[in-house]
């Protein structure tokens, strides 16, 4: 069974794709929390981050310059953003196939919640 970001990249689910390549895809997120919030997602299905394997590190390099190159066109690189990447329960992962989340287009706050 392939992951939903799997089913976007096949085509079988529609979304917002802003970036492709042969190693990562990039669209917009169906429920933005700041004005510019795309997803930078390998084609490659990696569940989580615990899942990274050195072989992979080159791919998600390759994520990070998508990502400061789409913060770029986006017009918001120079006020800044904020990356985050989520992983399992208590990070808040909702859908198991490693996704890096650029948003901005406003102050971002604090980083989490203090509790
Ligand atoms: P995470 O909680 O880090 O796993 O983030 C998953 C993100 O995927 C959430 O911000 C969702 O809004 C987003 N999302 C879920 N389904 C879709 C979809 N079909 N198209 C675009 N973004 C989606």
């Amino acid at each position: 069974m392939s992951t939903l970001f799997t089913q976007i990249i096949d085509g079988d689910i529609p979304a917002d794709i802003v970036y492709r390549d042969d190693q990562v895809i990039a669209f917009k997120d169906i429920n933005p929390a700041a004005p510019t919030h795309l997803l930078i997602v390998p084609v490659k299905e990696i569940p989580t981050v615990n899942d990274i394997a050195e072989a992979d590190e080159a791919l998600v390099g390759h994520m990070f310059t998508v990502a400061a190159k789409l913060a770029k066109e986006s017009g918001i690189a120079e006020d800044g953003y904020r990356l985050i990447i989520n992983c399992n329960r208590d990070g808040g992962q909702e859908v198991f196939h490693l996704h890096l989340h650029l948003m901005g287009g406003r102050p971002m706050g604090p980083m989490v919640v203090r509790q």
